[in-house]
Order: C-alpha cells, then sequence, then structure tokens
C-alpha cells in the first residue's frame, strides 16, 4: 500500500533511497527504513514518523553500499513503531525483506514456522516473509528459489524486495497486488512501487505484473512467473512529469482517489469473506463478538463523512441485526451527558482515527462502561488503540481533503459487520451468502460506474455557476443525499442541503425555483414511486432536475433534465454505488470553478481540535 524502492549498482545508494523514499512520501506513511548491503555486512535503520527523521538517524552512521532497498510503511498490521517498520529480516539478520501489501495468511504462517523455531520480533504480517524465505534456504535453495517457493505459500497481496548477505549481487522483487516497476539504468537498476521514486535515475522501466519475480543484477535482469517460467517484457519510456505521476496520472488527489475505489474496497473485503458460511471473519472483533451480538443498543458515534457512513450502518444494523441503533455526532454526544448502560455497545467511525470530537467521545463512553469499538482507516491511531477492538479500513492513505474511498470502505466495513452479527442471529445462510456475493460484485460496478466519468463532468458544466443544490434520498439513500452535498460544499463552496426526500414539502419545497438544481437519488428499490412523486413536485415548480437512477430504468429519463445511471444491488449496498456519480459531480464542478479541489479552503484533513 505504500512504498517501496531499491538500488543495486556502483554507487552509493544511501542517498538514492532517501531520495525515492521522499518522493514517494506524498503517499502517505507512518514510519520508514533502510536496508543497505555493506562490503562485510549489512545494517538496517528504521524510524517512526518522517523520513527527513531516518535521514537524520542515517547521517550519524556514515552508512554506504551499493545494494539496498527502502520503505515507506503505512500499517496495517501493528502499530506504526520502530520495530514494526521495515525492513524485516531473518533470525540471522543477513536477510531483508520490503513488503506493502497484506499477507492475509499470516497467523498460519508464523505458527508453522514458530514450531519450526522461529522467533517473531514484530507485530506485523509482513515479518513472515524473511523467516519463510530463510527455511526455504536452509534447506539449499538459491535466493531467488527460495523467495520463489516462499511465495507460492502466501496468499494476500504484496510488493516486495529482498536483499541477502549471502548473494549481494542481486535484489529480489515479486508482486501480487501491489505495484512494483523495475527501472534500468547504466550498470545500474532500480525497483519501487512507483515510478516517481526512480525518475530523477531513469525513464525506462518495465513493469512487473501480478504472479511475476524478478532477480535484479547491476547490469542485467531475469523476469519469471511464479510458476517459474522466465518472459520476455517489454521496456516503456516514461513521459509523463513527476507532477502527474504523483497523482496517478491523474490532475489532483481527489479524482485520483475516486478512482482507485474498485481497488480500495477489494482491500476492504480481502480475506474478510467467509462465502460459504454467508459470514464475514472480522479479526478485530473476534473477542467482543459475542458481546456485540447481544448489545441491547449501538450508538454509532462520528463526525462529518464518517458521521453520514454511521447513518448507513443505522440502517444495516436495524434491518439485519434488530438491535436498535442511534447515530450521534461525536460533538454533541460527549457534550450532552447520554445514557449508556452497559449491553450498549458504541462504535466510532474516523478515517484518521485522530478526530478530536470522536476521540473524546470514546473516552466518556468507555469511562461508563460500554462497549467501545471502532472503524479506522488509520492503523495505531488514537482511536484504533483506545477502543476494545474494531475493524481497520484498508482504504490506503486518503489524501484529498474531501473524503472519497475512506467512505466507501467505511460502508463496506459496517455491511462486514452487519454479516458477521446478523448470521450469528437471525439471518440464513443463503440470505448471508447474497449479501456476500452482491458485496464481492461492488468494486466492478463501480468500474462501471467510473466509466460515466465524460458524462458527468458534462453535467457539472451545467451547473457550475449555481449557488444552492439540494439533495434528495429516501431510506439507504438519505444519508447518500447528505454526503452529496457535503461534497459539494467541501470543495465547490456552493451551498447544498440534503434532505430524506418526504421532508421536502416540510420546508424545502419553498426554496425551488428555476435556480435550484435538485439531485435526486432515485435507484428502483421500494421507494422509487414515492421519490418519482417528489421528482413531479420539484419539476411542476420550475426546478433542474438530475438523477442517480437504476440501470435499464427509462422511464425516469423523460422526467428528469440529466440521469447518471449506475448497476443495481441490494438496498443495504446501494449507497456505496449511488454516492460515486455525487462524488464525480462535485469534483467536476469544483474543477471548474477553478478551486483547490484538495485542500479546500478552511478545511483540515484530520481534524484534531475540537
Ligand atoms: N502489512 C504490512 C505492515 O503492516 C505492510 C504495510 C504497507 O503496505 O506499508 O507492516
Amino acid at each position: 500500500m505504500c512504498g517501496i524502492v531499491g538500488y543495486i549498482g556502483e554507487k552509493n545508494c544511501v542517498p538514492i533511497l532517501i531520495n525515492g523514499l521522499k518522493r514517494l512520501e506524498y503517499r502517505g506513511y507512518d514510519s520508514a527504513g533502510l536496508g543497505v548491503l555493506t562490503n562485510n555486512h549489512s545494517v538496517v535503520i528504521k524510524n517512526k514518523g518522517k523520513v527527513s527523521l531516518l535521514e537524520e538517524k542515517v547521517q550519524k552512521t556514515n552508512l554506504s553500499g551499493k545494494v539496498g532497498i527502502g520503505h515507506t510503511r503505512w500499517a496495517t498490521h501493528g502499530v506504526p513503531n520502530e520495530i514494526n517498520a521495515h525492513p524485516h529480516y531473518n533470525t540471522s539478520r543477513n536477510l531483508y525483506v520490503i513488503h506493502n501489501g497484506i499477507i492475509e495468511n499470516f497467523r498460519t504462517l508464523k505458527k508453522g514456522l514458530e514450531k519450526l523455531g522461529y522467533v517473531f520480533e514484530t507485530e506485523t504480517d509482513s515479518e513472515v516473509l524473511p523467516h519463510l524465505i530463510d527455511s526455504f534456504l536452509k534447506k539449499g535453495n538459491p535466493l531467488f528459489k527460495a523467495v520463489r517457493l516462499a511465495l507460492t505459500e502466501v496468499e494476500g497481496t504484496y510488493g516486495i524486495a529482498v536483499v541477502y548477505e549471502g548473494e549481494p549481487d542481486k535484489i529480489i522483487a515479486a508482486r501480487k497486488g501491489s505495484p512494483l516497476v523495475l527501472g534500468l539504468g547504466d550498470n545500474e537498476n532500480f525497483i519501487a512501487s512507483d515510478v516517481s521514486a526512480i525518475l530523477a535515475h531513469t525513464k525506462q522501466v518495465i513493469y512487473i505484473e501480478d504472479g511475476e519475480l524478478v532477480e535484479v543484477y547491476k547490469d542485467k535482469f531475469i523476469v519469471k512467473t511464479i510458476t517459474d517460467n522466465e518472459i520476455e517484457k517489454e521496456i516503456h519510456e516514461i513521459s509523463m512529469t513527476l507532477d502527474e505521476i504523483d497523482k496517478g496520472g491523474f490532475s489532483h488527489f481527489m479524482l485520483k482517489e475516486i478512482m482507485e475505489q474498485p481497488e480500495t474496497i477489494s482491500n476492504s473485503i480481502r480475506g474478510r469473506i467467509l462465502f460459504e458460511k454467508g459470514t464475514s471473519r472480522l479479526g478485530g472483533l473476534t473477542e467482543v463478538v459475542d458481546r456485540l451480538v447481544n448489545s441491547k443498543r449501538i450508538i454509532i458515534t462520528a463526525c462529518g463523512t464518517s458521521w453520514h457512513a454511521g447513518l448507513v450502518g443505522e440502517y444495516m444494523f436495524e434491518q439485519f441485526c434488530r438491535i436498535p441503533t442511534e447515530v450521534e455526532y461525536a460533538s454533541e454526544f460527549r457534550y450532552r451527558n447520554p445514557i449508556i448502560n452497559h449491553d450498549d455497545t458504541i462504535l466510532f467511525i474516523s478515517q484518521s482515527g485522530e478526530t478530536a470530537d470522536t476521540l473524546a467521545a470514546l473516552r466518556e463512553a468507555k469511562l461508563k462502561g460500554a462497549l467501545v469499538l471502532g472503524i479506522c482507516n488509520v492503523v495505531g491511531s488514537s482511536i484504533a488503540r483506545e477502543t476494545a477492538a474494531g475493524v481497520y479500513t484498508h482504504a490506503g492513505p486518503e489524501i484529498g481533503v474531501a473524503s472519497t474511498k475512506a467512505f466507501t470502505s467505511q460502508l463496506v466495513v459496517l455491511a462486514l459487520i452487519t454479516l458477521l452479527v446478523a448470521r450469528r442471529k437471525s439471518m440464513s445462510q443463503v440470505d448471508g451468502r447474497a449479501i456476500a456475493e452482491e458485496l464481492m460484485a461492488i468494486p466492478d460496478k463501480i468500474n462501471s460506474i467510473l466509466r460515466l466519468n465524460d458524462q458527468i463532468e458534462k453535467i457539472a458544466s451545467e451547473f457550475h455557476d449555481a449557488n444552492n443544490f439540494l439533495y434528495l434520498g429516501r431510506g439507504y439513500n438519505f444519508p447518500v443525499a447528505l454526503e452529496g452535498a457535503l461534497k459539494l460544499k467541501e470543495i465547490s463552496y456552493i451551498h447544498a442541503e440534503g434532505y430524506p426526500a418526504a421532508e421536502m414539502k416540510h420546508g424545502p419545497i419553498a426554496l425551488i425555483d428555476e435556480n435550484m438544481p435538485v439531485v435526486f437519488i432515485a435507484p428502483k428499490d421500494s421507494t422509487y414511486d414515492k421519490i418519482i412523486s417528489n421528482i413531479e413536485e420539484v419539476k411542476a415548480r420550475g426546478g433542474r432536475t438530475i438523477a442517480i437512477a437504476t440501470e435499464n430504468d427509462n422511464g425516469i429519463d423523460s422526467l428528469v433534465d440529466y440521469t447518471i445511471k449506475v448497476p443495481s444491488t441490494i438496498r443495504m449496498l446501494m449507497p456505496i454505488l449511488t454516492v460515486i456519480p455525487l462524488q464525480l459531480l462535485a469534483y467536476h464542478i469544483a474543477v471548474k470553478k477553478g478551486l483547490n479541489v484538495d485542500q479546500p479552503r478552511n478545511l483540515a484533513k484530520s481534524v484534531t481540535v475540537e
């Protein structure tokens, strides 16, 4: 998920690696480290926090060497600290591995390795890799084969790079589900998770694909499949500028993050669905699941976009888990002396895990003896540490201030929790499987929505001069109306309100005229006919209308000015689809107004003040 860089050649690799890591900083990370092979030994230096701190530490050592690897970590397993930072090593400390991604079966692998006498130092999933590779080296295999065989036992995602004192003339790198490129130089070669880390040195790259390994020497390389077949690779010439590359070729982080959602949602789901049983497996809740299932009430507490995710969670928990659920703004919850009982579960949702109001509410709830759980994106964050248990969203670092991919991953995690709890209560296996199946289909459906980007951009050009916007939805899509309005407010500074569609007649209808665009979230579900009546009411008053509708709903086209069609899914998951066009609409409107989309005025990414 984060950054990898490696060098082999005639120069001192240390400044090359440090600069490469600095180029990767934009992706967000929590710690960094280097592993360098020097003339007669190898050195690892790691640090929590910024690459500049790592650099200071390295400078004190006069470290130098011609082969090395560097890593920025975005923790998924184990808090961000020095020991959990990469590279990880074997017991003899002569083999070093950096890893991006998640090793799903690390617990099983770890148990097996512990039986063989391997001792683990860190809390990470990644540490199984050096020990596993070591176990194959001990059987007499050369390094490349040892890495290849080790990877045949690994389930999950990885981009890895390995160096070994015993074979100091090479770096082995491999990929499955995490990006990896090989950079070609003159008597030197590079590997990186992202071309921006090596672009200062070379523009000639080879993209390593899933299931491939590469043996990199300073003057040659061999690419093989994990099944040991050598493959020819094409060399690509990079023509993008560094700025373009940082944003993955997109003009803003927000757009990159919107477009990443098929992948980030896959990461949130990965390894967590037990399809046969029609349920989910959430390691972080194992110890508390009985208490959660037996809760008399769930209170979801959050701020901003996470609060909207909480509202969707309320619908899910009440519909399927049959547990009364309330959703509270963290700031209100903490100050109004809420009634909290021992059999309540209080679930805190926060992308950063540092939201000051949410953290304060959490401390208050703990004091009252409730079960406190967290849904966070940042591993080891304050909320993650202070809750009794929880689930990480695994959406990867979110840089754009307006949350997009973190929101959809929160919805996925709420659906996974629903599945876990509901299956322990009244949900049948068949119903559980149907939900699991729909969840697994979500990334592809999002891909098809993202293909509507050009259409949505055109709609945005019709509306970017509006001063007000109304968003209306019902049921599961009422929180989506709120979220759509919030996105627009945050980045385009257009005043926007979200309402449950039926509330329109209790006030907002007074605002409708030809200057008021109204966005209806109108998928074909049990409230569809009622939403259609609301559309008619707006039309009758001259309002301009956009509908987010379901594919194959041709009837709606003649009722509204613009329609954006999304694939259908079950009601509980529909918000994950319907919110995507609203993210894109807000994005394009803000861009057309010439605004700073990634850093809107007055807003901070992580609100660590009250
Ligand atoms: N899962 C690994 C860890 O938590 C790697 C995280 C990353 O991709 O940076 O250490």
